[in-house]
């Protein structure tokens, strides 16, 4: 039975536009020769006529005026072949001349089997040639009828040809659902074989691998997110079920008590931060577009500063201020974030009585925020992967420091909600900076004096 699902199908809707306009052109030409090859051949016919009636009447000139008169009479009076006309009387004669708009003052009709042709003659007589036309309307005919069976087979090897190349050209497209439809979460390495694509699908399947690459990565990061989260997780938990477990192993006087529960205290600090962390990770990467303000960057600098003075204090380590004042828009308590993570790096990674220094500059193009310490320094291998999730440097130094491998990863993200770019340089053994770059704002206002 006939469905309309069909026309659901891009390869039938193809086939049936091909077949329509394919149908129009041959019948359109078709029509348009069989028309011409009739018209030219009726002509041949009547010009023949034509010139044997002009002999006739140029024969007919010679003869006498009464003498025609006498034998046009005899004629029409006596039964005769059916291509006179009719005697008066019978049927009103009607003059074939009568309206006759040729420029030759001829008239043409075709009667049963005869084409006819009239021709005024000399002394008002009227001179009709005729002859039959079955072979040529027979082959007319047979005209006609190959025309139609030629229309037919082209028609045929048309349609055959469209849906050879509709499959040929629908193939690629099928081939990269059936290759989407095999990957799934598990099988995100397969991709599109392009070999043998023509240009434009070869664009949309390489548009389709990279998409894939894409996701691929984005996979590979979350599930290694994922395993470092809980990998992660796993030592303050560890930490808190061992001190619990040895605090309630037998009694115990206050003292124990208390040391136990100050570890178990430690860890789920230490497991809130972490989570404080990933949450701000998942925000940032769910909804990049940060809501901005104007804010004075210098100012935000030295809050950041006074407020980790503290823990500078703790182990000698001098900080250095280098401001410019500098009015931008931006997501004041996000921007405070990452520069509260590069400021605790450079104390927490310095050696004692060492010197941070934070400098606010600002020109034509950029704003610039460095921090630069005399610290352990980075090894060149690390830097590529400093800025990973959970990455860290020397797992245990970092982790006795209470680092989570996850603080310069916020600061890039946040960075990069920003517009903006971190990179860094660091000399090992001698100290780093971490370099913010922002886009300077259109017309940054002089504060005021
Ligand atoms: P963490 O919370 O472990 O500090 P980060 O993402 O902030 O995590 O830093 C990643 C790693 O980069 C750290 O483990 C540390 O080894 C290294 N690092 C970061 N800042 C500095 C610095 N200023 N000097 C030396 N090493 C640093």
């Amino acid at each position: 039975m006939f469905s309309w699902k069909l026309f659901h199908s891009l390869r039938w809707r193809l086939q049936a536009w091909h077949g329509l306009i394919l149908l129009l052109a041959i019948a359109g030409f078709g029509g348009m020769l069989h028309w011409e090859l009739t018209k030219s051949h009726w002509d041949r016919i009547d010009e023949e006529l034509l010139g044997a009636a002009r002999i006739l009447e140029g024969s007919m000139n010679a003869v006498p005026g009464p003498i025609l008169e006498a034998l046009s009479k005899d004629i029409i009076s006596r039964p005769g072949p059916r291509r006179r006309p009719p005697p008066s009387g019978d049927r009103p004669f009607r003059d074939p001349l009568a309206n006759a708009v040729d420029r030759n003052r001829y008239a043409r009709q075709l009667r049963g089997p005869f084409r006819e042709i009239f021709v005024r003659g000399p002394h008002r007589t009227l001179i009709c040639v005729g002859r039959p036309i079955l072979g040529d309307q027979a082959r007319m005919t047979t005209m006609t009828w190959t025309m139609i069976v030629t229309g037919i087979t082209v028609m045929c090897i048309g349609l055959v040809g469209g849906w050879w190349s509709s499959k040929r050209a629908i193939e690629p497209i099928e081939r990269m659902g059936q290759t989407a439809q095999r990957i799934s979460g598990h099988s995100l390495s397969e991709r599109v074989e392009l070999a043998g694509f023509d240009a434009e699908l070869k664009s949309l399947g390489l548009a389709l691998n990279t998409m894939l690459d894409r996701l691929s990565r984005s996979f590979e990061q979350q599930r290694q997110f994922t395993a470092d989260a809980s990998h992660e997780l796993r030592t303050p938990l560890a930490v808190m079920l061992a001190a619990s477990e040895l605090a309630l192993s037998k009694p115990r006087t206050a003292e124990e008590y208390r040391e136990q529960l100050v570890k178990c205290q430690r860890a789920a600090s230490r497991m809130r931060e972490l989570g404080d962390s990933m949450l701000t990770l998942a925000r940032l990467d769910a909804n990049p577009v940060l809501e901005m303000q104007p804010f004075e960057l210098a100012s935000l600098v030295e809050d950041a500063v006074d407020t980790i003075r503290p823990l500078a204090e703790e182990k000698s380590v001098r900080i250095e201020l280098e401001l410019e004042s500098c009015k931008l828009p931006g997501n004041r308590s996000m921007l405070r974030q990452a520069i509260d993570n590069l400021l605790s790096n450079a104390i927490k990674y310095n050696v004692v009585d060492g010197t941070v220094s934070v400098r606010v500059k600002r020109s034509e193009e950029r704003v610039t925020i460095e921090v630069t310490d005399t610290g352990v320094g980075i090894p060149a291998a690390a830097i590529p992967l400093l800025f990973d999730r959970f990455y860290r440097v020397d797992e245990s130094r970092s982790r006795t420091a209470g680092g989570s491998g996850l603080g310069l990863s916020i600061a890039k993200r946040i960075v990069e909600c920003h517009q903006g770019t971190l990179s860094v340089t660091s000399n090992l053994g001698s100290g780093s900076t971490f370099l913010i770059e922002l886009q300077a704002p259109e017309k940054v206002p002089d504060p005021p004096t």
